[in-house]
């Protein structure tokens, strides 16, 4: 049974996040889109650790939602199973992980609210998702450059990072500055779900678009490296 924190999952919810699971599995052999193999495990370091965003996500606007770096489809793919009424888009830049989640989405019957682009995220240009979630994809300032330009006014960057932020989480603080976001913030996932999939220490980083961003945002990857903000 996976344990979500309290909350009950739909059965067609659950056939979307099972059949994604062993999808995922099936390709594995051919194209490495996960180190972690066992089932058990999947449920608890990929799913369980996926739907620990939810209830933060739920918090505010999410009829759209852009998963950025979204690799074997983690976190976006679980949460568009569980999110029936948001319009999620799945972004990576390596094109076998975007075909994987192309046919997961299609063989599940989700193409009609998940969209699937094979792209570097610095490439979108402007947006207005309500939610950019991003789960281990670089350091959390970079992802604050990247993900603000997406988002809507009001919207939120969702980013799951373990504790001990220290640094990451000051230097992220002076990008959010520069982009108009506000201080990024970080709270552990929910205790029922921390405890039952052991993912203690683990949390969200959120951090709000407050103002809009300036432009010549996002900076090429080289730049962001040389120039930090
Ligand atoms: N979110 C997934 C995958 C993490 S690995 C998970 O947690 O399991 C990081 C992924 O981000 C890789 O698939 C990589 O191709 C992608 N990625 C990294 N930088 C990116 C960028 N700038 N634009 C789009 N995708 C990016």
């Amino acid at each position: 049974m996976l344990e979500t924190g309290g909350e009950r999952l739909g059965t067609d919810a659950l056939r979307v996040i099972v059949d994604h699971v062993r999808l995922m599995l099936a390709w594995n052999a051919a194209i490495n889109l996960t180190a972690i193999s066992d089932p058990a495990a999947v449920a608890r370091l990929h799913v369980a650790d996926s739907l620990a965003g939810l209830s933060t996500i739920r918090e505010g606007q999410h009829a759209t939602l852009l998963d950025l770096g979204s690799g074997a489809g983690f976190p976006g793919l679980t949460l568009a199973a569980v999110l029936p009424t948001t319009r999620v888009t799945l972004v990576d830049s390596v094109g076998k992980k975007t075909r994987f989640l192309a046919v997961v989405a299609e063989s599940m019957g989700l193409a009609g609210r998940v969209a699937v682009l094979t792209a570097r995220a610095e490439a979108l240009g402007t947006g207005r998702w309500d939610v950019v979630t991003a789960r281990a994809v670089g350091g959390l300032a970079d992802l604050v450059e990247l993900a603000l330009p997406l988002l809507a006014p009001g919207g939120r960057l969702i980013a799951w990072k373990r504790g001990e932020l220290g640094p990451e989480l000051a230097a992220a603080g002076r990008a959010a500055h520069a982009l108009g976001g506000s201080v990024p913030t970080w709270r552990p996932y929910p205790e029922a779900l921390a405890r039952a999939a052991q993912l203690e220490g683990h949390g969200l980083v959120v951090v709000r678009k407050e103002r809009a961003t300036p432009s010549g945002y996002p900076r090429d990857p080289g730049t962001r490296k040389r120039r930090p903000l």
